[in-house]
């Protein structure tokens, strides 16, 4: 079910119970700004899913709230993230959803990480 990004972070989301080791993941990379790990139903060859570590709803609530070291931190961990996995060249491709008409159904902000074959140009 989609969630609604306005309204104040539920720490009982399932990616806030794998922050905090509740529920196990594939993970593939970790550090202070972030965790990442395989999604457990992948579209693609390669799909990761990366996370921050703070409590923030969707991309716009981080974008709003999260200072500006833990913003950059969240964006080079997914860059480390692609990189690790040999993404860079042939290339992979970025998604956040946010909220209803984003297909949003987890309310802590996650940034899909696509790759392993050519992707098209289709956006949904
Ligand atoms: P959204 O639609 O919120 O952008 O994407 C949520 C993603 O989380 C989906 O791709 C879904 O397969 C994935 N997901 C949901 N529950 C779990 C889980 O418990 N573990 C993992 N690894 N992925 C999950």
């Amino acid at each position: 079910m989609a969630i609604d990004p306005t309204q104040p972070y539920d720490p009982a989301n399932i990616f806030a119970k794998i922050l905090r080791g509740e529920i196990t993941c594939n993970k593939v990379f970790e550090d202070e700004h972030a965790l990442a790990f395989h999604d457990i139903a992948p579209q693609a060859p390669v799909h990761v899913l990366v996370i921050p570590k703070g409590a923030y709803v969707s991309w716009d609530d981080f974008a709003a709230t999260a200072s500006d070291r833990e913003i950059a931190g969240f964006i080079r961990a997914v860059a480390t993230v692609a990189r690790d996995l040999d993404l860079v060249q042939p290339g992979y491709r970025l998604l956040a959803n946010v909220g209803a008409n984003g297909g949003q159904e987890v309310p802590h902000l996650h940034v899909h990480l696509f790759g392993g074959r050519p992707l098209g140009r289709m956006i949904s």
